[in-house]
């Protein structure tokens, strides 16, 4: 795609907004600002879709469907809606939708710095600096693996990897493999990862299981047309709650298959409970596994009770397949609460217990103690200051490649308010 011309060394260049990063969010960003003619950038540290090609593991495909893959202006318009994107095809799609929108991408340039100088922003990049009136905060809600601190007190003789060191079954040894977190990501890899001949054992905390399909449709087809992936944020009854909630065990396979726990199980995966802690020598694992299972499963049922009611109430009954209902979750026949990291057991462990944003660069002082950013919807507390991309933004759906739409055409009409307000007063 064409590069945008940098300014002259040591010039300050003045522009009336930056956005940064160039995965979807900081693109439709750009999308929405050039549909109101409001002058601006757009800096990515590395490639557009850098998070797609460099921070993901090798057979990853998308959970959402492919009919969800659509963007500003790109509805998904290819041969099969009901099939998962690979990391190549979704590195594709964003790179066609930057080109597409024409989007001035300056690809290579690391912001360092973001200061409030009077009402504007001095943006210090790896290439030179910046002054604006706004900014978009588009770094994405994934840039660091979270791992517990006691992961220091794994013996050496255990290989540990992240999510994003995480490649292939091929590059671990031979052995036993803890992988840690049974969302989305633990889930898939504890799969992979058994499916090569190793021994799997996966450490379950607090989970949200769904099937792949239901009543004849994927169960993301039901989030969508049912409504609840368009719950605003400003109605929801525990948005803190909402904001942290674990992704769902979720995969994207060409056979359309569930990956629950039930299914591990069958494949061979020994569970046991939220890893808590390292003596001696050992992990610890929490018990109450009954309990966490069982709460999985009535919020299980209680989402499929409420897909039900939506499609009787909206007269669509009759054009799915019958309710259907699935087995509880079941229990390890004995569950492991110990497990002696020095007996050759295990030889890798595979953290997947979540990301966290990366706000190093950020000099404003708009992060709380727990390093997330504040923000009402997107609007940042600090005047021309805005995000996109992060949990719940604005509605359930914001970090899926098809929320982003609807939110930042908001905030990007606020921004643009906002600027017009600054030029009728300048
Ligand atoms: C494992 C995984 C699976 C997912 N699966 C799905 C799925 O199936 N369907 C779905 O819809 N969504 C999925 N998501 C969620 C979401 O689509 C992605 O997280 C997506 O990458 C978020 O887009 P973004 O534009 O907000 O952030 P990113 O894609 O992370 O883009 C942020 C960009 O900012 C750049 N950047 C960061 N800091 C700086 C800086 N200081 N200076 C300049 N540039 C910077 C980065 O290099 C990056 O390119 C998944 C996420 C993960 C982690």
């Amino acid at each position: 795609m064409p590069e945008e011309r940098l300014p002259e060394e040591g010039a300050v260049e003045r522009v009336s907004t930056v956005v940064i990063g160039a995965g979807h969010a900081g693109l439709a960003a750009s999308h929405f600002l050039r549909e109101r003619s409001v002058d601006h950038v757009v800096l990515e540290r590395g490639e557009v879709a850098n998070s797609w090609r460099h921070e993901r593991w090798d057979s990853l495909r998308l959970l959402t469907p492919s009919s969800q893959a659509r963007l500003p202006g790109h509805p998904y318009t290819g041969p099969d809606p009901d099939g998962y994107m690979t990391t190549s095809e979704v590195v594709d799609l964003i790179e066609r939708f930057a080109v597409d929108s024409a989007a001035p991408v300056r690809t290579g340039v690391q912001v360092t710095s973001l200061r409030r100088t009077g009402v504007e922003y001095d943006v210090r990049t790896s290439r030179g600096d910046l002054r604006c009136r706004t900014v978009v905060i588009a770094t994405g809600a994934c840039n660091k693996p979270v791992v517990p601190a006691f992961s220091d007190a794994v013996p050496a003789s255990i290989k540990q990897l992240t999510t994003f060191d995480y490649r292939n079954p091929e590059q671990l040894a031979d052995g036993g493999v803890l992988v840690v977190g049974a969302s989305a990501t633990g889930v898939q890899l504890a799969a992979e990862i058994r499916r090569s001949g190793r021994p799997v054992t996966l450490s379950v905390g607090e989970h949200v299981r769904l099937p792949r399909t239901y009543r004849g449709r994927d169960v993301l087809w039901w989030m969508d047309a049912s409504g609840l992936w368009d719950e605003r944020y400003d109605e929801l009854d525990d948005l803190t709650r909402a904001r942290r909630l674990p992704s769902p065990q979720l995969a994207g396979t060409p056979e359309r298959s569930t990956l629950d726990l039930n299914a591990l199980t069958d494949m061979g995966v020994d569970l046991v409970g939220r890893w808590a802690a390292i003596r001696d020598g050992r992990a610890l694992f929490s018990g109450g596994l009954r309990n966490v299972f069982s709460l999985a499963d009535l919020k299980l049922q209680r989402l499929l009770e409420n897909f039900d009611e939506w499609a009787r109430s909206n007269g669509v009954d009759a054009d799915l397949d019958p309710p259907e209902r699935f087995a509880r979750t079941r229990l390890p026949q004995s569950s492991r609460l110990q497990l002696d990291l020095e007996g050759g057991e295990i030889r890798t462990v595979v953290w997947a217990t979540g990301y966290r944003p990366d706000y190093a660069w950020l000099d404003v002082p708009v992060v709380d103690s727990k390093g997330q950013l504040q923000h009402d919807g997107g609007v940042v507390d600090s005047p021309g200051l805005y995000a996109l991309g992060l949990p719940v933004l604005r509605r359930r759906k914001s970090t899926f490649i098809h929320g982003i739409e609807d939110d930042a055409r908001e905030v990007i009409d606020h921004l643009a308010t906002y600027l017009a307000g600054r030029r009728l007063l300048a």
